[in-house]
């Protein structure tokens, strides 16, 4: 494992795939060193995308929100996995229209905006993401459809999410109890499985060696960046990494963005800097 952003010999970068959380910003404070990174990247004409498993925020939200801590991004520049369970549902159920769906308004929106029909009249698939309320007669109208054969679709699998005391249940938790109850194994749109990142990717238009992909867990951003085959880096700003032999490790950590060196691809390869 790579260590000490610097020292690093980097790839020729030609676009970026970013987490949000623990990445960007943590909760409401903006990261600055991040802010920064982004800021220069953009104005060095970089091509960059964010990817988050937050499906209550929409891209545009995310877009205020970093306005909000000085970047100016366009919303096709977010894939949430909100965005990636629509786009997943359209691509390997293109006949599929109407959706029972467990989550949040933005995630109805994406549905929506896919072209599906949300209903809880014999779904063909159910969508589950963060509802935070959640019921039980939901749960049952969802395990119902499942056992009755409606595709089961998961937006992300976080169990615990971090709050300003302590943590709550993420979308991945309810999405394990009807997964327990149904016996049938969800599709997860988000970060580990790469589904979003070849999202990001193709909105990117970059080559695959050439576009790294940044995060702050390696459960679920590493896994999802090496599944898709990109550079990964970790940035040790958010949440602690737990030690797990059987996740694959980053190709690269730093404990800054400003540390990712971007020179080889500004100037050159033959004016590469090695520090
Ligand atoms: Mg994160």
């Amino acid at each position: 494992m790579a260590s000490a952003g610097s020292h690093l010999s980097w790839p020729p970068i030609q676009g970026i795939i970013s987490d949000l959380d623990g990445v960007v910003y943590r909760g409401h404070a903006a990261i600055a060193d991040a802010i920064g990174a982004f800021a220069r990247w953009q104005t060095a004409g970089l091509r960059f995308c964010f990817v988050t498993n937050n499906s209550t925020h929409t891209p545009e939200d995310v877009v205020r929100k970093l306005e909000g801590h000085g970047l100016a991004i366009a919303p096709e520049q977010v894939v949430t996995s909100a965005v990636t369970a629509a786009e997943l549902i359209r691509a390997k159920y293109p006949e599929l229209r109407r959706v029972y769906v467990i989550g949040a308004p933005s995630l109805v929106k994406a549905l929506v905006g896919a072209g599906l029909e949300v209903t809880e009249r014999t779904p063909e698939a159910v969508v589950m993401g963060l509802d935070r309320e959640i019921t039980h007669e939901k749960m049952r109208i969802a395990v119902d459809a499942i056992l009755n054969g409606a595709a089961f679709i998961g937006t992300n699998p976080d169990l615990l999410l971090p709050t300003a005391s302590g943590f709550e249940p993420g979308a991945g938790a309810a999405i394990a109890a009807i997964a327990a109850a149904t016996q049938v194994r969800p599709l997860i749109a988000g970060k580990p499985e790469p589904h979003m990142i070849e999202t990001a990717l193709s909105r990117l238009g970059t080559a695959r060696d050439s576009t790294i992909l940044i995060g702050d867990q390696i459960q679920t951003d590493i896994q999802a960046g090496k599944r898709a085959g990109l550079p990964s880096v970790l940035v040790t700003t958010g949440v602690p990494a737990r030690e797990d032999p059987s996740l694959k490790p980053p190709d690269f950590i730093v404990s800054s963005l400003g540390e990712i060196d971007v020179t080889a691809t500004l100037s050159g390869p033959s004016r590469q800097r090695r520090v």
